[in-house]
């Protein structure tokens, strides 16, 4: 058996000791004579696993007790929606930040609900770069903030967390969360689809603040209600199990990482070594401004667009698959979150110099 190195947005590589426990307890998990998938999400066995997953998932992330972690379904594209049905209360409009493809969904499903304040806009430079917090233009009177920390498409990460007062911050950090430590209080509510750095799809997590539960607008359906999943412990209807346990098992390899500040070194130095890479000559390039790359989605084009396909291929012929760009930006695109080992990236760079001489 050969494991690819799968450079996939989302979904992406798991790591391949979770995938060895999944499979060791694929037909009867602990004893109980079944498979995860086969047990009832109200039973002992089940409770346990999911209770520990989000135990774990706390102490990852140094999750302070008055924030709720809820085990939800829909994606991220969900909270699209969720977000503006549960935090607007009686204010009528909201901030957001547009960094990019996700941020302009957000954005666009927030419309349905409220007024949209767009209080930085970076479509100028097609979506290289972040705001300054100068540049930022908050209304104090907003009921939130959201932005993307990390446009995954276009490969733009921000390096500071926006500060916005007494106004709750909220964060699609579908593709960055759990790339490093985080200090969870300076947000209102993180959410994440769980495809990209948690586990399997199907399966979308959101840590929210105690105080912002409870303000759903009158049609907010029950099913899209935070505070219904809070106080079912996420399990008011059948939740995505086997995508939580899985996760559960993430999270306990990443303790056994050394936690999001071994993740954090591990991540920096597979960043590093692709951008240097990507710099190295003419042969490459980043459209990304500098401070603002992404250490987890990682866009390149060739300056010969002519030679795409063939690096394609040769890198395919390597075990190095899933590397052409988006189409909305063109060129490759290395997705290199937490399951990537360090050498997958080590194997990509030294076939991009490879590939650079033998056309230059
Ligand atoms: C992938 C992604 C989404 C969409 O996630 P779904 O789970 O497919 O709904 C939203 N935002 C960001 C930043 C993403 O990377």
């Amino acid at each position: 058996m050969t494991r690819k190195f799968n450079f996939s947005a989302g979904p992406a590589m798991l790591p391949t000791p979770v995938i060895e426990r999944a499979l060791a307890e694929m037909l009867d998990w602990n004893g109980s004579g079944m498979s995860v998938m086969e047990m009832s999400h109200r039973g002992k066995e089940y409770m346990s696993i999911a209770a520990r997953a989000e135990k774990d998932l706390r102490e990852v992330m140094a999750i302070p007790d008055n924030y709720k972690v809820l085990f939800l379904q829909g994606g991220a594209s969900a909270q699209f929606a969720m977000i503006p049905l549960n935090l607007l209360g009686d204010k009528g409009s909201a901030d957001y930040i547009n960094t990019g493809m996700w941020s302009k969904k957000a954005i666009a499903e927030a419309k349905r609900y409220c007024t949209v304040n767009i209080a930085a806009d970076t479509s100028g430079d097609g979506f290289t770069s972040v705001p300054t917090q100068a540049e930022l233009k908050l209304n104090p009177a907003a009921a939130y903030v959201h932005y993307t920390p990390n446009e995954t498409i276009g490969g733009v990460e921000f390096d500071y967390i926006p500060e916005t007062g007494d106004v709750p911050l909220v964060a699609d950090m579908s593709s960055t969360i759990l790339s490093r430590p985080l200090d969870v209080s300076k947000f209102g509510m993180i959410y994440a689809g769980a495809q990209k750095n948690i586990g399997p799809a199907g399966l979308t997590i959101v840590i929210i603040r105690d105080d912002l539960l409870g303000k759903a607008s009158a049609i907010c359906p029950t099913m899209f209600n935070y505070a219904v999943h809070a106080e079912n412990d996420s399990m008011y209807n059948t939740p995505a199990t086997y995508s939580w346990y899985m996760a559960g098992l993430v999270f306990e390899w990443l303790k056994e990482q050394g936690g999001l500040q071994g993740m954090a070194e591990i991540n920096k130095r597979k960043a590093d070594k692709l951008y240097a890479a990507i710099d190295a000559g003419d042969f490459y390039g980043s459209p990304v401004a500098r401070n603002a790359r992404s250490w987890m989605n990682v866009p390149f084009t060739l300056a010969d667009a002519e030679l795409d396909v063939a690096f394609l291929q040769g890198a395919s012929e390597r075990g190095l698959v899933t590397l052409k760009g988006h189409r909305s930006v063109g060129g490759m695109r290395a997705s290199i979150y937490n399951a990537m080992p360090e050498e997958g990236v080590d194997a990509l760079v030294a076939f991009m110099q490879e590939f650079a001489q033998s056309y230059s």
